[in-house]
């Protein structure tokens, strides 16, 4: 990485305003103007959420259906217990929903099996699906450089993974049905990678793991839970590079989570 902070911060869009609210992050200088309009104005990203009709309520409604040929009902037990390379191997094989049959490859995740963090966005993209990477198109330029504007770099103390797997044609938002499917690998990621905290991309990611229908407005700056990990919400990147006064709301989002994170990592002492 060799933007400088100030750099990132730019990159982000972030005004100096926003930065005062954690001094400790504010950039020495003013950032240079311009900085955005090296921002494409639209990426070839999932455009919004699908109609969220038929998710059930509550953190934890009931498992996958069953396709018809049972494969995906009966994998769940073997799926719930698998280790990090079985469940690798699973997803790679994976075709319990439409979205197996027109995929290049799977795209399970990637970064450090002991993270503190975990990201999990929506789907794979064209350029995923063609790496096998997650966020490796304008969206995930525009994660990196959030991340590192919080001193964070993908595979170090992070993870990033996606609420399904495989990409959808044409980068059209993930069916309901086609989450839900995929979703025992993505709660076996979270078992197994135990993060420190969950930050949710964009509305498929917290369809998928919340299973919350609300605005993203009206669930940002808030604390939710999933398997006892704390949970934040935020704005997709995609989203923002369409939106980019928005990406300054986002980096809000990214200082809660990281204040719910180190509430987590250094709880107060008893003396
Ligand atoms: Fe399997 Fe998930 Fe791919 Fe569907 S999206 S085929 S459930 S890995
Ligand atoms: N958008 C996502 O939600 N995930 C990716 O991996 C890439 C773009």
């Amino acid at each position: 990485m060799t933007l400088t902070r100030e750099q990132m911060l730019v990159e982000m869009g972030i005004s100096p305003i926003w930065v005062l609210r954690e001094p400790e992050q504010a950039p020495a200088e003013a950032p240079a103007p311009a900085a955005e309009e090296a921002m494409p104005a639209a990426v070839a990203e999932p455009a919004g959420v699908a109609a969220a009709a038929g998710i059930p309520d509550g953190p934890h409604p009931e498992p996958v259906p069953a396709l018809a040929d049972g494969s995906s009902a009966a994998a769940l037990p073997a799926i719930a217990e698998a280790s990090w390379p079985e469940l690798e191997r699973r997803v790679a094989d994976c075709r319990a929903c439409p979205l197996g049959a027109q995929r290049r490859q799977a795209v399970f995740g990637v970064g450090d099996p002991n993270p503190d963090w975990l990201f999990i966005g929506e789907g794979p993209g064209a350029e995923e699906d063609a790496r096998g990477e997650p966020f490796v198109g304008q969206a995930g330029k525009l994660l990196d450089a959030m991340l590192a504007a919080l001193d964070i770099a993908r595979g170090d103390k992070v993870y990033i993974a996606n609420a399904v797997k495989c990409r959808p044609p044409n980068n059209r938002t993930p069916e309901t049905a086609e989450m839900a499917a995929c979703r025992p690998y993505l709660e076996r990621q979270v078992a197994l990678l135990r993060p420190k905290i969950i930050v949710l991309l964009g509305k498929a990611a917290v369809h998928s793991v919340l299973h919350d229908d609300k605005a993203l407005a009206a669930l940002r700056g808030k604390r939710f839970e999933f398997a006892g990990i704390p949970v934040v919400v935020t704005y997709h990147p995609a989203y923002l590079l369409r939106n980019l006064p928005d990406k300054a709301k986002a980096w809000e989002d990214l200082l809660f989570a990281r204040r719910v994170l180190r509430e987590q990592t250094a709880p107060e002492l008893p003396f």
